[in-house]
């Protein structure tokens, strides 16, 4: 691929050497991905997945016996009772809100244990601005605790800022747009074993976004009680049109159902309009998929640190989502980095990404998605807000061999500005 670029032998060299350093890492990768792989293919064999499941549905959607089959297998591979997986979840935001709405009623709070939520979650939960119908409009609080300096959650402060009218403990596993590690699941299970330790009954639940299939298990499997997630991003392989999903115990899969439909409809009614087949053949591709934007992140992560670039993770860090963040110097350095991973995309190559205002989040933002599937981020994809410090967030990828050009030609650009 280097003839495509200017400076050929250099952008060999590097990454030769770079590949040759990143050996065993590439190893583990695929250890994860023949365990997962396993995994997946044993759950369908187990739901006798058929392509009579393929079918979907119309209008109301009675008897979507593929539907319901998505639903089993997502459920046995993550270790939950139950799941919800739909492509009427216009993103993973709504996946999580419908999720929280579900289980939560007036009186009750939300205590978010992992510092503040994700930009695009904090209108809703009535964190920031005044949009009609969220949280607490209902009556229902949310309270947030920051995380330590070194990123770490603050569990004495949890501990205290528990209060009997305490419901739902949250937990975000993924970095989303913060310089802060990403919280493993062994983390999680951590977290999770606390919060019961100091009342039993206190539900937890996972914004699982950016974290299926980067370990070998996933926080329902360790206790968390509910977790929900983008069907556009991991778990929809690349392959999934639009949706999300929500899993974990079969009770409050069905409150969360009954907001997502109504109560009384709950998980019977939504017509699946040709997507089953997709929705199921992205999650067989799921864990390939995932090991291929790991590759991806950790080819980026070890290139830029050779140029002097920070990253976290670092390139030899242990990973448990799919983002790569790297900090840069300058505003027009993040811009460039963004621009060049749109030229290098299969879809809109020739569109130039410039920062602008977007719904739900706070900074101007500059996204770079050149996908088959809109703003898919299980797709080569960088966005970040912008806002001091610089940093890019970069995620996805449906061939590491892409991701690597495209770091390439960013690397390229640099040079040659760089004269
Ligand atoms: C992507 C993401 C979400 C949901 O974002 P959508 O754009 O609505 O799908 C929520 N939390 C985190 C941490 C995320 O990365």
């Amino acid at each position: 691929m280097y003839q495509h670029f200017t400076h050929v032998e250099r952008l060999r060299r590097i990454s030769e050497t770079v590949e040759q350093e990143l050996s065993g890492r590439f190893r583990e990768v695929a250890r994860l991905v023949e365990e997962n792989q396993a995994k997946v293919l044993h759950a369908f064999q187990a739901s006798r997945v058929s392509d009579a499941h393929f079918a979907g549905s119309t209008g109301y959607g009675y008897d979507d016996h593929g539907r319901d089959v998505i639903d089993q297998v997502y459920a046995k591979v993550f270790g939950a009772e139950d799941a919800l997986v739909r492509p009427h979840f216009v993103s993973g935001t709504h996946a999580i809100v419908t999720a929280l709405f579900g289980i939560l009623r007036p009186g009750d709070e939300l205590l978010y244990a992992t510092g503040m939520p994700y930009d695009s979650l904090q209108e809703a939960l009535g964190l920031r601005g005044e949009c009609r119908g969220n949280l607490r409009e209902y009556g229902i609080t949310c309270r947030v605790v920051p995380l330590l300096d070194d990123g770490r959650p603050d569990y004495a402060t949890i501990e205290r800022a528990i209060t009997p009218a305490t419901k739902l403990v949250a937990i975000q596993r993924s970095r989303g747009y913060d310089w802060r590690p990403t919280f493993s699941v062994k983390e999680i299970a951590q977290l999770n074993r606390f919060v019961k330790s100091i009342r039993p009954e206190l539900l937890t639940f996972v914004d699982n976004c950016y974290g299926e299939f980067t370990e070998m298990m996933e926080p329902t499997e360790v206790g968390i009680d509910l977790m929900a997630g983008s069907l556009i991003k991991n778990p929809g392989g690349g392959l999934a049109p639009a949706g999300g999903y929500i899993a974990g115990r079969r009770e409050l899969v069905a409150m969360a159902a009954s907001r997502l439909t109504a109560p009384g409809l709950g998980k019977e009614l939504g017509a699946t309009l040709g997507t089953n087949r997709l929705i199921l053949q992205g999650f067989f591709l799921a864990p390939h998929i995932v090991g291929e934007a790991l590759k991806g992140a950790v080819f980026t992560a070890a290139l830029l640190e050779h140029y002097g670039f920070e990253t976290s993770p670092r390139w030899n860090e242990p990973r448990s989502d799919i983002i790569q963040a790297i900090r840069f110097s300058r505003e027009a350095e993040l811009i460039t980095f963004c621009q060049s991973i749109q030229a290098a995309s299969p879809i809109d190559s020739f569109v130039r990404p410039v920062p602008s205002p977007m719904p739900g989040y706070e900074d101007r933002v500059i996204m770079a998605a050149g996908t088959f599937v809109q703003g898919a981020s299980i797709e080569l994809s960088a966005d970040a807000p912008l806002r001091e410090p610089y940093i890019g967030y970069l995620q996805g990828g449906l061939t590491y061999e892409h991701v690597k050009y495209a770091m390439l030609s960013f690397l390229d650009r640099i040079l040659t500005e760089q004269g």
